[in-house]
């Protein structure tokens, strides 16, 4: 897939899949914007990207750094073609034992932050006539899963939005997707117990955990031109886990 001439915005891309996911739009020769929420760790991935990588922090709870966000990237390139919404975290607990707290802070980052970057990549998309939005929800957001009430909630929560900007953006040239990974190796699988682990592996028809690689390419599909007749769809991205 080619992406030269086009911009995409990777939120929470310094590290894990979403480093990844900016990594391909790179290699495909699209200018990308590594934002999250250290300046430092995106000024260390954008120079190890290279080439029309830049790096621009921003929290994605707070509306007054996502509206600085999308000026700079609208005064640097003019335009802003791809966003992917990949900011997430987890604060995992039985939900009778969950604080107030670990439930605000996942749904401020994971559902909340998704809608403010929307919103304001709406604005410039729409003007545009043209933009891809990609949500990285999780087949947790589908299935429901013991021990994650606020995580599981936020991801069905971004499903919902996934479908309901589809149905607002769409007349004007913006496609708006989601993916849903089943279970990705990175630092935040690497956090969960190794029973936790057995159980989703157990689950996987192709007998291996996902890679970063699996998500980034149909992230990529999603947000390209061969895309361009699919919006507001969920793709599981699980190596078989929804159906076993
Ligand atoms: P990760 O390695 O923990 O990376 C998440 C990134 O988001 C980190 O760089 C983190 O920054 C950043 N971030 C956290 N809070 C932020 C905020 N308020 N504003 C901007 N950026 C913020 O996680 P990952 O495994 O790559 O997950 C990426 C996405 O895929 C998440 O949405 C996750 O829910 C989803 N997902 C992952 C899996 C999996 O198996 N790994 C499965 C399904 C879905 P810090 O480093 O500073 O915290």
């Amino acid at each position: 897939m080619n992406f030269e001439n086009k911009t995409a915005l990777v939120t929470g891309s310094a590290r894990g899949i979403g480093r990844v996911i900016a990594q391909s739009f790179a290699t495909a020769g699209a200018n990308v914007v590594i934002s999250d929420v250290d300046q430092a760790a995106c000024e260390k991935t954008a120079s190890e990207i290279g080439g029309a990588a830049i790096a621009c922090r921003a929290d994605v709870t707070s509306a007054d750094d996502i509206d600085q966000l999308f000026k700079t990237v609208t005064d640097k390139f003019k335009r802003i073609d791809i966003v992917v919404n990949n900011a997430g975290i987890t604060r995992d607990g039985l939900m009778i034992r969950m604080d107030e707290k670990d439930w605000d802070t996942v749904l401020d980052i994971n559902l909340k932050g998704a809608f403010l970057v929307t919103k304001s990549a709406a604005r410039i998309m729409m003007k545009q006539r043209y933009g891809r939005i990609v949500n990285i929800s999780s087949v947790v957001g589908l299935t429901g899963n013991a021990g994650q009430a606020n995580y599981s909630a936020s991801k069905a929560g971004l499903i919902a939005l996934t479908k309901t900007s589809a149905k607002e953006l769409g007349s004007r040239g913006v496609t708006v997707n989601a993916v849903a990974p089943g279970y990705i190796e990175t630092e935040m699988t690497a956090a969960l117990p190794e029973a936790a682990r057995e159980f989703f592996l157990s689950k996987v028809v192709l007998g291996r955990p996902g890679t970063p690689e699996d998500v980034a390419r149909a992230v990529l599909f999603l947000a390209s031109d061969e895309a361009a007749y699919v919006t507001g769809q969920v793709l599981a991205i699980d190596g078989g886990m929804m159906i076993s």
